[in-house]
């Protein structure tokens, strides 16, 4: 049996703060053990064609008035710190038929949207009591009682505009909670160039000794004076406190009884007050695919680009028809339900970043929402994934400036015509839904969810030993890089305090 003062279960940032923070404070005993053969969790910077690097997790410093890991980095020489850019920007939008939508003054979408977020707050504010509703249930909620003051345009694309959202949440619009739906920013954001720099950096001010990958723990049993945390490898450690910085979609297993990989088996169970917040917490899938070109042959204006799912043009009629809203929602929710099978790329809200404006690297980087990510990340085949997201693909590149049709080189044998041909060499895609040490990508809220509950029971804890850290563990910045820093922070800070 080894003896520590600590052990900390997963090397994500949450588990690579809470350890540097109590080496720091002078805790001599500590081990962290990771499941994965690498450090940083949801936090992975990938290499592509001619090793172009790109962040398959995080990207963003949000928040950046608030945000600690980004003022911490704002400290640091500028070799020490990962390099950022601000990129927030107005939004170019294109749909598959009238392609853009953003510049006519007539429609003025965006504005639009502030309005349907403000409508929806306000609809929970008038009474703590109010029942939640579905994200889509609200935008129709809102284009019935606003009918007389919105045109037929309006009415057509404002609901697609509005699934932006989902890139937010990572989850569609029908399986959205409206009452958790508002996302107040804390200052702009900053893309970072690359999230690998700061994962070294915390890591390299831990001890090496300290770091144990490729070992998943499988149980944490505590007798009332020490914690034993069992390997799967065999071993067990003893030890003060234990850190469980696991994500929440691994957590949740602890609480059904079969085994699977990355499940801890806590002894005691889990508490009730834990267990009973589970019930009112879910979890997004987030995804990104990249494509990458040899050369840029699009404008490099704007940095955002959003893609509209597809819009009926009998929306407008079939809104102002209608006598009870309910029933609208419901004729509206049978026409928007969408099939994989078909191939077709237009059903999801996709956001792409233009990495030429940014970095100068001829590649987009997409965003996609749930339950799209899913389907995505069970392709490996990069054939098949062209042949999805060709449609949109060329329908970007044209609002963009590029008419010529995507050739595909993924042999990467041939010479690039000329600059105007899009030639593309590689597509990446995430995998965080079939990864066992992630399940998707960070909390999210159905409707009648209570994301508090679980911050609340988690923050807690499960007994004073065993605690929690992690994304999921904390209300500022909450589902955030910066809140997984500060909640290994948070636990650390206890720790060394009562060993003192
Ligand atoms: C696609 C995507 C995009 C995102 N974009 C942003 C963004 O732009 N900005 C932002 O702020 N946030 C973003 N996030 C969220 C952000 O990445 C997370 O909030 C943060 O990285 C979580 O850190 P963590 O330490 O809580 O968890 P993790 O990074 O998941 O760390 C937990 C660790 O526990 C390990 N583990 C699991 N089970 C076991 C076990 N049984 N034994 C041992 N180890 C185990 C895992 O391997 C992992 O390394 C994004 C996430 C995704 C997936």
């Amino acid at each position: 049996m080894i003896e520590n003062q600590v052990v900390i279960i997963g090397a994500g940032i949450s588990g690579l703060k809470a350890a540097s923070e109590l080496y720091k404070r002078g805790v001599k005993s500590c081990t962290i053990l990771e499941a994965r053969d690498r450090v940083g969790g949801r936090l992975h910077t990938v290499s592509g064609y001619q090793n172009r690097r790109y962040d398959l997790g995080a990207s963003w410093h949000h928040d950046t008035l608030v945000n600690g890991l980004f003022l911490e980095e704002l400290n640091l020489s500028d070799d020490q710190r990962a390099s950022f850019v601000f990129d927030d920007d107005s939004l170019v939008i294109f749909d598959a038929e009238k392609g853009r939508v953003d510049q006519d003054p007539g429609m003025v979408l965006e504005i639009l949207l502030e309005e349907l977020l403000n409508y929806s707050e306000l609809h929970f504010f008038e009474d703590l009591g109010v029942q939640d509703l579905n994200y889509f249930q609200m935008v129709v909620k809102y284009l019935y009682e606003r009918r007389g003051l919105l045109t037929d345009d309006q009415m057509r694309y404002l609901p697609q505009v509005a699934r932006c959202m989902e890139l937010w949440h990572g989850i569609d619009w029908k399986s959205q909670s409206s009452k958790c739906l508002e996302i107040a920013h804390q200052g702009r954001n900053a893309l970072v160039l690359n999230y690998d720099k700061i994962v070294h950096r915390i890591a390299s001010e831990i001890p090496e000794g300290w770091l144990q990958i490729s070992t998943e723990v499988k149980e944490v049993r505590d007798d009332g004076k020490n914690v034993f945390v069992t390997t799967s490898k065999g071993e067990t450690i003893s030890c003060e406190y234990v850190i469980v910085t696991v994500p929440q979609s691994i957590l949740a297993h602890s609480l059904q009884p079969e085994p699977r990989v990355g499940r801890i088996e806590f002894v005691p169970p889990l508490n009730a007050k834990i267990e009973n917040a589970f019930q009112k917490t879910h979890y997004g899938a987030l995804g990104k695919v990249v494509f990458e070109f040899d050369e840029c042959c699009w404008s490099t204006q704007r940095s955002h680009i959003l893609s509209l799912g597809k819009s009926s043009s009998n929306l407008s009629k079939k809104v102002r028809a209608a006598q009870d809203v309910t029933l609208l929602m419901k004729e509206l929710d049978a026409d928007t339900k969408y099939e994989f099978q078909s191939g077709d790329s237009w059903d999801f809200p996709l956001l792409f970043v233009n990495m030429a404006k940014l970095t100068d690297v001829p590649s987009f980087v997409m965003l996609m929402p749930n339950p799209l990510t899913k389907y995505i990340e069970s392709i490996r085949d990069k054939d098949k994934l062209l042949e999805f997201f060709q449609p949109v693909l060329e329908n970007l590149l044209k609002t963009l400036g590029c008419t010529e049709p995507i050739i595909k080189d993924f042999e990467d044998k041939l010479v690039t015509p000329n600059k105007k041909t899009p030639v593309l060499k590689n597509i990446l895609t995430t995998s965080w839904t079939v990864d066992d040490y992630a399940l998707g990508s960070y909390s999210s809220c159905e409707p009648g969810d209570d994301p508090m509950d679980l911050v609340l029971a988690l923050s807690d804890n499960q007994t004073s030993r065993v605690r929690f850290a992690g994304e999921h563990t904390i209300m500022d910045g909450a589902g955030c890089v910066y809140g997984a820093w500060q909640s290994g922070k948070r636990e650390a800070s206890f720790i060394a305090d009562k060993l003192a």
